[in-house]
């Protein structure tokens, strides 16, 4: 009885635009109707939580923090709330490579994309001093933010995604979907397998490496997509919150987490870290694991945790 119920079940998929990517999500249900249903609310969630979390529309909440919160705490919402206290903690445990106060410097280097020119040394100077995660206050107990420097700018462009396909994931588990896949570009979540199957196989960048995975999240970090060249020298769109400059280095990271809102700001700071300290940093995270791939003129090096 069971497994006629398994076996009757359709793959369904939709693809909508959100958060400045295409957001992909495949699912197994009994038909077309509750397919569309479930679509419709999992992109619904997506879209408030776009609202909530974007660094490119004024009004969004954390926008209205950002200029709120200086020298007074302000009450956020929960899924505010979460993603700054994961990103607070990834930021401890990264020693600041990944670090959502980088708002100045995004914007900045955001601008220099369209003149072709990095930033002026002063300009990046002036922007680094109007970020650091030491800035961000958090209270639990209150759900209040606060900021101590004016002109803090918060930026959680490197987790939102692989918070929000997570949320999208968890929706459809609520509504009884449990084999679903959400894909934002390089932000994958999925929960059980494909009806029969023993897992999503999941392409993992442009290398040849498929992997077979479930409940499981997957992120790809790198330089491909968005980046500035200048002078002979790319810079990459995640930048080193120590130097205030675009990664110059050539990296692709892809982790692996449980979770999508760990692996999207985990590949974000390995990235930062670079191969030795981002492998080491994984490490000490139970049940996530990475695959980096540096490359340096012209040839490539792969780096894998050993898990
Ligand atoms: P993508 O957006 O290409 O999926 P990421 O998840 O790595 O890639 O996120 C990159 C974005 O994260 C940048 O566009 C910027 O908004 C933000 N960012 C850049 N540098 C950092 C950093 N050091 N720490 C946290 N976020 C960063
Ligand atoms: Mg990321």
């Amino acid at each position: 009885m069971l497994i006629a119920a398994l076996l009757a079940l359709q793959l369904f998929e939709a693809v909508e635009p959100h958060m400045g990517t295409l957001f992909r999500i495949q699912l197994y249900v009994a038909d077309q109707a509750q397919a569309q249903q479930a679509f419709q609310a999992a992109f619904a969630r997506i879209a408030q939580l776009d609202g909530i979390l974007s660094d490119y529309t004024p009004t969004s909440e954390l926008n209205q923090l950002s200029t709120r919160a200086v020298h007074h705490p302000v009450r956020v919402s929960e899924d505010l709330f979460k993603v700054l206290s994961a990103s607070e903690q990834l930021s401890a445990e990264s020693d600041g490579a990944f670090d959502v106060t980088i708002g100045p410097l995004t914007h900045l280097w955001r601008a220099a994309r369209k003149t072709a020119h990095p930033p002026a040394k002063a300009a990046v100077e002036e922007a680094l001093h109007r970020s650091g995660y030491h800035h961000l206050h958090l209270d639990a107990a209150r759900q209040t933010v606060e900021l101590d420097r004016p002109g803090m700018q918060l930026d959680v462009g490197g987790i939102a995604k692989g918070y929000a396909a997570d949320e999208a994931l968890a929706l459809l588990d609520k509504r009884g979907i449990h084999s679903a896949l959400v894909a934002a570009s390089g932000d994958l979540v999925f929960s059980n397998p494909p009806p029969g199957e023993p897992g999503w196989k999941i392409g993992i960048g442009s290398f040849d490496q498929v992997l077979l995975l479930a409940n499981a999240a997957v992120s790809t970090s790198g330089p491909a997509e968005q980046h500035l060249d200048s002078g002979g020298v790319r810079y990459s769109h995640i930048i080193d919150p120590k130097t205030g400059m675009g990664l110059t280095r050539d990296i692709t990271a892809s982790v692996i987490a449980p979770h999508g809102i760990q692996a999207d700001g985990m590949a974000t700071a390995v990235s930062v870290l670079g191969p030795e300290r981002g492998l080491s940093f994984v490490e000490k995270h139970p049940g996530a694991s990475v695959f980096i791939v540096t490359s340096e003129n012209g040839r490539h090096r792969i780096w894998k945790s050993p898990r």
